[in-house]
């Protein structure tokens, strides 16, 4: 058995703290006679998955005073119904933020990319939209997409000095990976995005004073290839073989010799759920 010497970085306490302080801000706003900031959320079909994360979004729209505007759709109602109710909630004065989730059902001739671009990037609570993702490659001020936020305002829990430093993100899609990379690099470190063609993924890890996995296959990222005194930031969510939800990275072995790791669960989860209400907020309250 590993000893566990990393410092944790906690996401679950974290993400309570962003929350209530959320939560005082819009009590605050709202006494001084700002809107109540609203979120739509936008849930199509049964995917048991889809339907939990959305209750815990809407949950923490409850906890915190925003309003919550919640539309289910069946699994078939077909995309010019969608991008339709997309545009009634555009226009919708009491919406300030907007969110479909993904993945969209399969076998139905969805086509996400038009679903967000359909979204009014102003309130695009996810960051998803072309236009918000374009923002982010310029560096200009724009949504950021919540998990990678999340990712950062952990990361900025370590205190680690990122100016110059080596960071690997493993791991590229248009979520997590690409925009944690370009956050990465707006924060001046050096950094490699890792993808399933990499030819020698232990010897890029190993390099990195930051390791983000972002990939989907439980515990690929051995203990054995982290930097010493690194930090590790585990996105992945994974069932593995005894059916324990674990990350994509071995957290025993990594935080053997990891400086700072996120534990999974209560890593990066629940951070994406706070960014997402604080992309709400800022643009419910943006002049
Ligand atoms: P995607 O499936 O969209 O992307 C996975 C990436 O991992 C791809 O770029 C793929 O490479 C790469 N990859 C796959 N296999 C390997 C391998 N063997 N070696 C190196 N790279 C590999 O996943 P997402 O980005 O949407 O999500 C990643 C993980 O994060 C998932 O477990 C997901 O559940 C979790 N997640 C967690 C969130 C949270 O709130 N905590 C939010 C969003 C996601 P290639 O491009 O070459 O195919």
């Amino acid at each position: 058995m590993s000893t566990t010497l990393a410092q944790i970085l906690d996401g679950k306490q974290l993400s309570a703290q962003v929350r209530a302080q959320i939560g005082e801000q819009i009590q605050a706003g709202m006494g001084a006679g700002k809107a109540r900031p609203g979120l739509a959320t936008v849930l199509v079909g049964d995917d048991p998955a889809s339907h939990i994360y959305v209750r815990n979004k809407r949950r923490a729209c409850d906890e915190t005073g925003m309003q919550n505007f919640h539309i289910e759709l069946a699994e078939d109602v077909g995309q010019a119904a969608l991008l339709q109710q997309i545009v009634e909630l555009n226009l919708n004065p009491e919406v300030h933020g907007i969110l479909v989730q993904l993945p969209l059902p399969k076998g139905f001739d969805y086509d996400e990319n038009q679903v967000l671009a359909t979204i009014d990037p102003a309130k695009d609570a996810d960051g998803f939209h072309p236009a918000n993702q374009g923002a982010l490659m310029q560096g200009t001020p724009a949504p950021i997409p919540c998990t990678p936020k999340g990712v950062m305002q952990l990361l900025a829990e370590s205190g680690m000095e990122l100016k110059g430093k080596r960071a690997v993100v493993v791991g590229r899609s248009n979520i997590v990976g690409k925009p944690v990379a370009l956050l990465l690099l707006e924060q001046h470190c050096t950094v490699t995005i890792c993808h399933s063609r990499t030819t020698d993924l232990a010897a890029e890890v190993a390099n990195a004073d930051v390791v983000v996995a972002a990939v989907g296959v439980a515990e690929l990222v051995k203990g054995a290839w982290i930097k010493p005194g690194a930090v590790v930031l585990d996105v992945g969510i994974n069932r593995n073989a005894d059916g324990k939800l674990v990350g994509d990275v071995e957290f025993g072995p990594a935080a053997a010799r990891a400086g700072w790791i996120t534990p999974v669960p209560g890593g990066v989860g629940p951070m994406t759920i706070a960014m997402l209400l604080q992309n709400t907020l800022e643009a419910a309250w943006r002049d």
